[in-house]
Order: structure tokens, then sequence, then C-alpha cells
């Protein structure tokens, strides 16, 4: 990881802290693995020296100098140390894997909250199915890389370094011999890595690719049936998935590529060891058993490197993943609270935008040109214009979803920014065109508003919703499950359902950005008739595009190309026989 990586860094290194125990009892298990492995040649080594070629008075074996119970104790010693080596080796794993399994889940509860604060501009740039990837598999691969491959790779470079230990002491020559294979190997490996990890990236984009082309289908499936278009969506989808397909092959001859060479380069060195132990022997320089250790930890030696090759594909997902997951780490939230934000105190609701301009990043135009207007307690307003003209954007801006570029947004007198966001939009309940429920209950939909929120209050404010008389014939009541984003209910009972979700809040100030435009007329004026008879307690702003529902409003905002072109009640706009008179008769 390299400086770009500073908060995922920061993310992984507190953790490795915090669970520093459970690394030290990790690590102590592979020095005692490495120790186990490092002598399971010797029992052989002594059998075959002293005992087969008869030289047992050559060595003092304390025990005993009778070698049949030699032979007994050294046989019973190789069941001894595998008993060890496994023991050490199935607590090193354990460790590794609880370790690797605690970074993975709190690496994903910081994730999911920092998906949730970053601003609605990277949600809309950005594909679900792409994030779910990033939660799911790249967290994951993280895991491999921050246990397993870590600790894997601790381990075997300490079996590779006791192993030339042992090996030196024995004899030094053969062991320079088996060293200046190395090089060969590692340059092989690294030149493969390389390649391995250019495709495995390729392959991630595409799996994303795949991912995010599902969930885009899926979620349109209305769509796409009415359209009958499922074949064309295959068609599509197919593209995309051939491409991951032939990255993965790619990837996979790769992988199987580097582990052969690495197989082929170990015959190699163990013919050599074979071939220039054996000629030591012969002239006495080193014992027969001498020769069977150098064999046997050779055979060994090659094995960590070749793990380490199996490991560089790991190693390639983990890579690719942590640079995927530091890029949505390193993404600004949207907005955040000032150091000195305060919460807000309980809102009358008087709203004032004081020369607010705005523009989008990614435009060439102001959306909003200095405007000014004034909103005052428990007033119902209405906010209209041509589709553009920037009515969104003022809802945005109450909400402190987007920030004016200049002026201010003030409730009650105090500008919003000095507010906490949460305190804000606790007093703030919007309503939305497309209405967006969970696939629970009616009663879980509703309370969402306002969590623990009393069997009683649920009912009230479906009632003010005009909600309560559609959900009392159904055979389930408040129990009734909506389905996923709300398919088992109408249209209109699903906005119903969000209105009372809004006003559950008891909100100072209720928005709702074209909440009733696609409902059918019934529908339209049950939402309407749930508005007219609320009480004054709140403040209402509705964008609408239905001219008539705005005529009993206590006041009317035109917006035309972001600026406030007319203002005030229906007959006053009439009679000014301008932009909000068109937009009236257009609808006539
Ligand atoms: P309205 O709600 O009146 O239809 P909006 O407030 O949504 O209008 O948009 C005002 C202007 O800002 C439009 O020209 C629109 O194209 C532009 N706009 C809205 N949202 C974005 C965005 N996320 N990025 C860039 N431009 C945007």
């Amino acid at each position: 990881m390299n400086k770009k990586h500073q908060v995922l860094k920061e993310v992984v290194y507190g953790q490795l802290f915090q669970y520093k125990s459970g690394i030290a009892i990790a690590m102590t298990c592979s020095i005692g693995y490495v120790l186990m492995t490092l002598l399971v040649p010797w029992p052989m080594k002594f059998i075959f020296d002293y005992v087969l070629l008869g030289n047992i008075k050559d060595v003092d074996f304390y025990f005993s100098d009778n070698q049949y119970i030699v032979l007994i104790v050294l046989s019973l010693s190789v069941i001894f140390i595998a008993l060890m080596r496994g023991l050490f080796s199935y607590y090193q794993s354990c460790f590794a894997a609880k370790l690797g399994s605690k970074i993975v889940f709190n690496l994903r509860c910081v994730l999911f909250s920092h998906f949730q604060s970053l601003p609605l501009s990277f949600h809309q740039n950005s594909q679900t199915g792409e994030i779910l990837t990033k939660l799911t598999t790249d967290t994951a691969a993280l895991k491999d890389i921050f246990s397993d491959s870590l600790i894997m790779i601790f381990t075997q470079v300490l079996l590779i370094t006791g192993m030339f230990i042992v090996m030196f002491i024995v004899n030094w020559k053969l062991s320079i011999i088996i060293l200046l294979t190395f090089p060969i190997i590692i340059t092989v490996l690294y030149v493969m890595y390389s390649r391995l990890r250019k495709t495995v990236r390729e392959q991630r984009r595409q799996e994303g690719k795949v991912a995010a082309r599902t969930n885009e289908v899926l979620s349109a499936i209305p769509l796409v049936q009415a359209y009958a278009r499922e074949d064309y969506e295959s068609e599509r989808f197919n593209k995309v998935n051939k491409l991951t397909m032939e990255q993965g092959i790619n990837a996979a001859r790769l992988e199987a590529l580097t582990t052969r060479t690495a197989e082929i380069v170990t015959a190699f060195g163990t013919a050599l060891v074979i071939l220039v132990g054996s000629l030591y022997a012969l002239d006495g320089s080193m014992s027969p058993g001498d020769v069977l250790v150098f064999v046997s930890y050779v055979r060994n030696i090659y094995k960590p490197i070749r793990s380490i090759a199996k490991l560089t594909t790991k190693f390639s997902h983990g890579m690719v993943s942590i640079e995927r997951i530091s890029e949505i780490l390193e993404t600004e939230p949207g907005i955040v609270d000032s150091d000195h934000a305060i919460n807000a105190p309980k809102f009358y609701g008087e709203l004032k935008f004081s020369s607010v301009s705005f523009q989008y990043d990614s435009s060439n135009n102001k959306a909003l040109k200095n405007i000014s207007f004034t909103i005052f307690p428990g007033q119902k307003v209405a906010l209209v214009g041509p589709s553009g003209a920037g009515k969104s954007t003022i809802a945005k801006l109450i909400l402190r979803l987007i920030e004016p570029h200049s002026g201010s947004v003030s409730i009650d007198n105090l500008d919003i920014k000095t507010f906490t966001r949460d305190s804000l939009r606790e007093q703030i309940a919007v309503v939305l065109q497309n209405p967006v429920l969970f696939n629970t209950s009616i009663a879980d939909n509703i309370g969402y508003g306002r969590l623990n929120a009393s069997k009683e209050q649920i009912k009230s404010a479906a009632r003010q919703a005009n909600a309560d008389s559609f959900i009392s014939t159904f055979p389930d009541g408040y129990k009734t499950q909506v389905g996923e984003r709300g398919s088992k209910l109408s249209g209109g009972q699903q906005q119903r359902i969000s209105l009372a979700r809004a006003l559950i809040k008891e909100p100072a100030i209720l928005l709702m950005d074209e909440a009733t435009s696609a409902l059918d007329a019934i529908s339209e004026r049950a939402i309407h008739k749930a508005i007219e008879k609320m009480q004054r307690n709140k403040t209402i702003l509705m964008i609408t595009h239905n001219m008539h529902l705005v005529e009993k409003f206590d006041h009317i905002l035109v917006i035309e190309k972001g600026e406030v072109v007319e203002q005030g009640k229906h007959n006053q706009l009439m009679n000014l026989r301008g932009c909000y008179y068109d937009l009236y008769m257009a609808q006539q």
C-alpha cells in the first residue's frame, strides 16, 4: 500500500493494533510449526545413519544404546512431531481466520456507514452492483491478505530461513548451490505476478460490470417485460458476461502457468541436490542421512516459494481490492457538520432563502440565480414552474443535501449551516415522487419515520395521510407485507404510506417533491385532502405540476430558469397574466 491509501491504512493498522494479542498468538503458533517442520527429517536421518548403517556407538542416545529401543523411540518421535506440527498449524489457522473475519466485519461497517455519508452525486454516478461488489467481494479479498496471506508468508519466510540455517550448519557448500537457484525462481515468479495482477484487475472490473448490469435490469424488470426487451437485455448481458469469462479463463491460465513453472524449477533444484549431495556422500564429506535431510529440506524449501506463488493470485485480488476500497474511503463525505454545529432548537417553521445561488458541478449553468423568498410558519406553499426550473434544487438546499454557492438558507432566522445535519433533518420530512418502501410490513414502513413509534402513533399518522381506510381493508392490516419496493401496493397506496411515514415525524417542515404527479386523479385527491386538513403546526412546501391543486394554497412561488419570477396567491397571480397564468391555462 502506498501513500495514496492512507485512509484504508489507518483503518487496517488500527484493527491490526486492536487485535495484536491474537496476532501474537498466531505468530507464536507459526514459530512452533516452523520448528516442528524443521525437525521432520531428523528421526529418519538418525535411523539411517546410526541404526541402519550400524554406527550406533558413534553417538550417545541418552535414553539407551539398544538399537531396537532407539529405533522405537525415533519412530514414535515421528508421530510426536506430526502431532505437534498439526496442533500448531491448527491454532495458527484458527487465529488467522478469526483475525481476518474481524477485519472484514469492521471494514464492512466502516464502508457501509461511509457509503451512507457520501454525497448524492456520488450515488447518482455509481452503480449499485459495483457498490455491492465493493462491500462484499473486495472486503473478503482483503481478509485473505491480512489474515491468511500475511501469516502464511510470515511462516514460510521463517521456514526458509530456518532451513537455510540448518543446511549451512550441515554443509555450507551445498547450501550455496541451492541458494543460487533462488534468483531464477524469484525472477520467474515476479514476471508472472505482474502479468497476473493486471489480468485479475481487469477480471474484477468486469465482474463489477456483470453485477451492475444484473442489478440494473432486475430493478427495471417491469419495463423490460413491458417492452419485450428480454432478448435484447440478455444479449447485452451476455456481452459483459462473455468478457468476464474470457478474463477469468485468462487469469486461471496464468495462475496455473505460474504454479507449474515453480514446480519445474523445484524439480531441477531437487535433482541438483540429489546429484551433488550423493557425490559428497561418496567422498565422505556428508553422511547419507545428511543427504536425506537436504533432499527433504529442498523439497520443502521450494514449497514455501510455491505457496507464495499461489498467494500471488490472492495478493493480486487483494491489491486490486485495496485500490477499489481506498477509492471509496477517500471520496469525501458530502456535507459535514461544522466544528461548532449545534443541535437545532425546535423549529417554528419560518423558511427564508436570501440571495441564494447554486450551480451543479457537472453543469455549465446556474440552477438557482440569486433567489430570495420567505415562507412563514404554518403556511402551505406551492412551488410551480416548468421542468428544470430549479424547484428540486430548492428542496435539496433546505435539507442541506447541497449547499448554496452564495447566499444563505435559514430557518427561524438561523442559517441552517449552524445546525448539525441530523438535528436539521429530524424536523424536516420529505415525500418524493417515487415512494421508497422497504420490503417489510406497512407498520414498519410508517414507523421508519420515527423509530420506536407506538401502534397508536402509526395509526394516527396513517389516518392523517388518508391511508388508514385502505390499510384496514387488508386481511393483515398494518402487518401486511408490502413486497419488494412496495410492489404489492398501488402507486397511490405507496405514496400515502410514505406520507404517513413523513407525518409520524411530526415535522416542522414538510417537503413534497412532485409527490402526487405519478398518481391517478383519485389518489392525488386523497393526498391533497390529507394535506388540506392538516393542522397549521407545520410549514408545507409542495412542488407540483398540477395547477388545479395549488389554487387553495396560501402562497405560490413561480420558479423559472432558477429565479422566482412571480409569487402570491392564485387570484393575484392569475391577474398578472404572466408565467403562472400561462402554466394554469395550459392545463385547462
Ligand atoms: P426542477 O425540479 O424544477 O425540475 P431541478 O432543480 O431538478 O429542476 O434542476 C434545475 C437544473 O439543474 C436543471 O437544469 C437540471 O438539469 C440541473 N440539475 C439538476 N440536478 C442536477 C445534477 N445532479 N447534476 C447536474 N445538473 C443538475
